[in-house]
């Protein structure tokens, strides 16, 4: 380094990658980042290692060498408006009176149901909260979404159905002691390293039993006491199986059914038509192998599951979670001490913006939109009317509504939904036809060139404010530096808005909004430590069990028409949306635009390595170059989704759930030919 380390400022701040919530340290000189280092490297004058992380005081690649993104070159330094089809430099007076008076006039003539938002769950908790409340109190809107609906949703929707909870149950401690470990659709060494370590540690210190599930070669499943490879798109028909495999072998938990003999009695019929034998074959794995993952399961005295996208990001994402609780709850794992069902999440806020009520279906604190209590306080803490119950519309809503033309304007906070989402939601059409689309990000992203006006806005280390972790630990971000250019923090710029919108609202600092949050979720800054809710009963047996159970238990599996099926996953950058910025992560894993593929297949139709093939979805074809993955099983292929060059992610089929509206486009059958 060029730098003494007493030349450098150190701020201790919050990892903003995933929702492990490391504790890291940043290193600045003036306006520059110099590197970010872990908790770790500090010793105390008696020579201990200060273990201030949560993580065990570690970090992972993305937290230390991601960090380039913040100062990076091709950051916004001012605001641009559109003038004349091109973006120009504008003064930030200029593109806020722009913005007001388009967003008034629009609202004037269209109605206030005629705008729309969407924001990031990297922002801060502050900043969610300030950003609902804008579009509830300043727009009068509630089509409101964040990117925790890609899949997060899934989960805080059936635990809070379910559970009653809405988040995990359990925290980092009783992963670490668990023993037996269901890890299903979960990437965790590459999307949640240091939630991984704790499988690790789990593994090697407490010897737990570790049943790992998924269609790729992961590196957790390599350390698991019991990987098993499944066919894609099978996750949802695994569980099944257990279940089923759980009540064959009457590994059920007297107490727990005997207490909801009617729901028990609906799981069995729901279950009745499904044989293991079939699953099983399906599954491409044998009965042996379910049957000892349910004893083991059922059977162990601290049992935990832990499922991230491969379960929350594929169709009927929703009820994969319900069957995961139904199997905990039949096998006596529900509101005991170190069980539980748990997911990880992909970007640092996901859990954050549930909570501060960026849903058209929730207010802050998770509560149901529809909550007359809860909306009579708020309409009296913020002075406002709210929006009418029934009109919000979230994510894929909110573009459905763009191209039919009902929504006039759209403002997007730290989102790219352009290179995010599939060619088959017709995204460009729907941002094309908008009066006023405004985008606020650090950079110019593909979302931001369609733009009408674009707002500069700071990362993370340019601002204060929390974050909550996946455990629902509520962690300090820290300011480590002056902002870049004239960017300034999200929610300076929501709360210009709001008062060019005629809003009274007065925050000085970050600290402000907190004060607010505080008096309307009290208890929700309980900084660092996790907020240990362990359900006690499951609501939903009571609750309609029986007609829900035969819609989540019907036999279903992957599509086989096209011979192979190509995935889309993550590797080390999650969506891609600021780690690709990072010439420090590229250089670990750059893109090399070539699919993954299982050599025998590749010698099966004479390719090898850089060879051109043409891969053939039901929504399109492209050209693209090949590779031996040695993680793949025959019959699949994998191409990284934070990497849009070739498109590969507009051959994916959609499916939104009909319950949450989270859009999954995980796997899609596909051909393969050699040109
Ligand atoms: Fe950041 Fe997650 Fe890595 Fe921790 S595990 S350093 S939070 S990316």
């Amino acid at each position: 380094y060029l730098y003494k380390p007493w030349q450098m400022k150190k701020t201790t701040t919050t990892c903003n990658y995933c929702g492990d919530g490391c504790q890291i340290h940043v290193e600045t000189k003036d306006s520059e980042v110099v590197r970010v280092t872990s908790p770790l490297s500090w010793k105390n004058k008696w020579g201990d290692r200060a273990d201030t992380s949560k993580g065990h005081g570690g970090i992972c690649v993305k937290g230390r060498f991601g960090f380039e993104y913040i100062d990076s070159p091709v950051r916004l330094k001012q605001p641009l408006l559109r003038k004349e089809d091109c973006l120009v430099e504008v003064p930030w007076l200029e593109a806020m009176h722009t913005t007001v008076d388009r967003f008034t006039e629009i609202r004037k003539k269209h109605g206030s149901d005629a705008i729309a938002g969407l924001i990031t769950a990297r922002c801060t908790n502050e900043e969610l909260y300030l950003f609902q409340k804008l579009m509830r109190g300043g727009f009068r809107t509630n089509n409101l979404d964040s990117s925790a609906r890609y899949g997060h949703m899934n989960f805080v929707r059936a635990a809070k159905y379910a559970l009653g909870l809405g988040r995990t149950p359990n925290d980092w401690e009783d992963l670490t002691k668990a023993k037996a470990v269901i890890i299903i659709g979960s990437n965790l060494t590459e999307t949640n390293p240091l939630t991984a370590v704790r499988i690790k540690e789990a593994i090697r210190v407490y010897k737990a039993q570790v049943m790992v599930f998924d269609s790729r070669i992961t590196n957790i499943g390599k350390l698991a006491s019991h990987p098993f490879l499944i066919k894609p798109g099978t996750e949802g028909l695994v569980i099944d199986a257990l279940v089923k495999a759980a009540i064959e072998l009457d590994l059920v938990d007297e107490e727990a059914v005997s207490a909801h003999p009617q729901a028990f009695a609906a799981l069995k019929a729901a279950l009745a038509n499904l044989s293991l034998e079939q699953l099983a074959s399906k599954i491409g794995l044998t009965v042996d192998n379910l049957k000892e993952t349910a004893a083991i399961f059922a059977e162990s005295p601290r049992s935990i599951v832990l499922c991230a996208e491969g379960i929350v990001r594929q169709p009927d994402g929703y009820h994969n979670v319900l069957k995961l609780i139904d199997l905990a709850w039949i096998t006596g794992k529900l509101g005991k001490p170190g069980c539980g069902v748990n997911t990880v999440t992909e970007e640092a806020n996901e859990q954050g913006a549930a909570d501060m009520g960026v849903a058209p279906e929730f207010l802050p604190g998770l509560v149901a939109f529809e909550d007359d209590a809860m909306r009579d306080r708020l309409a009296k803490a913020w002075d406002v009317t709210l929006p009418a119950v029934g009109t919000g519309a979230n994510l894929i809503e909110i573009l459905k509504r763009c191209r039919s033309g009902q929504i006039r304007a759209l403002y997007v906070v730290g989102e790219n939904p352009l290179a995010t989402l599939p060619a088959s939601l017709e995204v460009k059409a729907a941002l094309e036809r908008l009066d006023l689309l405004v985008v606020q990000d650090p950079f110019l992203t593909d979302t931001a060139r369609l733009a009408h006006v674009v707002l500069p806005a700071s990362t993370y280390a340019e601002k204060d404010g929390t974050f909550t972790n996946l455990e629902g630990r509520v962690l300090r971000v820290r300011q480590a530096m002056d902002a870049v250019g004239e960017s300034v923090p999200d929610w300076h710029i929501m709360a210009a808005l709001a008062s060019g919108l005629g809003c009274r609202w007065e925050y000085e600092s970050a600290n402000d909004i907190q004060s607010e949050i505080m008096k309307l979720l009290p208890g929700y800054y309980n900084l660092g430590q996790p907020r240990r809710i362990v359900p006690t009963a499951n609501r939903y047996l009571s609750n309609g069990y029986g007609s829900g159970v035969t819609a989540r238990y019907k036999a279903s599996g992957p599509d086989s028409r096209r011979p192979f099926t190509l995935l889309m996953g993550q590797l080390l950058y999650h969506s891609g949306k600021l780690s690709t910025a990072a010439p420090g992560l590229i250089k670990i894993a750059p893109n090399t635009s070539r699919i993954g593929m299982n050599a025998s297949d590749m010698e099966r139709l004479g390719l090898g390595d850089g060879s051109m093939v043409r891969v053939t979805s039901d929504h399109g074809e492209l050209k693209i170059g090949v590779q031996r993955d040695h993680t793949l099983a025959p019959g699949t292929c994998f191409f990284p989704e934070h990497f849009n060059d070739p498109p590969v992610k507009d051959l994916m089929a959609v499916h939104v759930d009909p319950v949450t509206g989270v859009p999954s486009f995980k796997q899609t059958p596909v051909t393969i030919e050699a040109v």
